[in-house]
């Protein structure tokens, strides 16, 4: 089974790969503390990314309808899900979330006077609409933690005003749409899950780690321990040739599938060590990009915890 993953890649060419060119500074050395920050952030953001894939899962499987944009339902879902974690899982929940917004405001860091039409047809929004939209979710549904992020990456007042109605609608629609759905509402599993971390000799460390971690068997108890899918669910991490995640309905077998690629998770270690542990190589005009800029390393690792 080696490769498997770039092999079938080979044949799916309608990925869409995200832009994002890490910023060419120089990185410093790291300590111990460093480095375990830098994990926790691609850890929590490797999770929220797959929870989208996961929003792309569910929407298509279970034919869930929806009126705006399949990535943005995708987006909400991901933040829903993050957001109403038992008690116990709460505090990591938050830090996965933390750590989303933060990934999405990183890949925004490259849009600053880049936004052309090819960005405006994209079906993606921009990657800052992607981290506010999530911290207004948060800020609404009353986290504490979320408030003063969402002051701090500068969320008008005029949103924040509107955040809880617009996180008392998005779980309304989540509950109504998802109820038919749910083991605990009486629909009887049909699907089970299917892990596999592909083989890789480039990320065979990381790979380790992942597996390690139960990366992917937590993501897939989250899907199959509340939820009935009609078919099996391949939740896969593999080689891909490129830094992604991405949801397809026929994979191997022809099950659907949700994949990490190990290029992304490389690709968000230097994205956040070139953020947050290097000389700055631009000048910051936005609240993100100034806490970029000061090296603000207590509180941007407060962002991610
Ligand atoms: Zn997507």
């Amino acid at each position: 089974m080696k490769n498997t993953v770039l092999k079938f890649l080979g044949l799916f060419l309608a990925v869409g790969a995200i832009a994002f060119a890490p910023m060419s500074a120089q990185a410093v050395e790291q300590s111990p503390e460093d480095r375990a920050e830098v994990d926790e952030f691609v850890l929590g953001a490797a999770t929220a990314i797959m929870l989208h894939e996961v929003g792309h899962l569910i929407i298509n499987e279970l034919e869930i309808p929806i009126l705006a944009r399949e990535e943005d339902a995708a987006d909400t879902i991901a933040t829903l899900i993050l957001l109403i974690q038992d008690e116990e899982d709460d505090e990591r929940a938050a830090r996965y979330l933390q750590a989303f917004v933060t990934n999405w405001f990183l890949f925004g860091l490259d849009e600053y006077g880049a936004i052309d039409d090819a960005y405006m047809a994209d079906e993606h929004s921009l990657n800052r609409q992607r981290a506010f939209a999530a911290v207004c979710l948060a800020h609404g549904s009353g986290h504490p933690s979320f408030t003063e992020h969402a002051e701090r990456h500068g969320l008008s007042q005029e949103r924040m005003a509107r955040c809880e109605s617009e996180f008392e609608s998005a779980m309304r629609s989540f509950a109504q749409l998802l109820t038919p759905h749910f083991l605990d509402d009486g629909a009887a599993q049909i699907g089970k899950p299917i892990i596999l971390y592909d083989e890789t000799e480039t990320y065979a460390g990381l790979r380790e780690r992942l597996e390690a971690l139960d990366f992917l068997e937590e993501l897939a108890e989250l899907v199959f321990d509340e939820i009935a899918m009609p078919r099996d669910v391949i939740f896969g991490t593999g080689e891909c040739g490129f830094p992604n995640a991405f949801y397809t309905p026929t994979f191997l077998d022809g099950n659907p599938a949700v994949i990490f690629c190990y290029e992304m998770a490389e690709m968000l270690d230097e994205g956040y060590i070139d953020a947050f542990f290097s000389e700055s190589a631009y000048e910051p005009s936005t609240p993100f990009e100034n806490l970029v800029e000061e090296n603000e390393v207590d509180d941007a690792a407060a962002a991610t915890r």
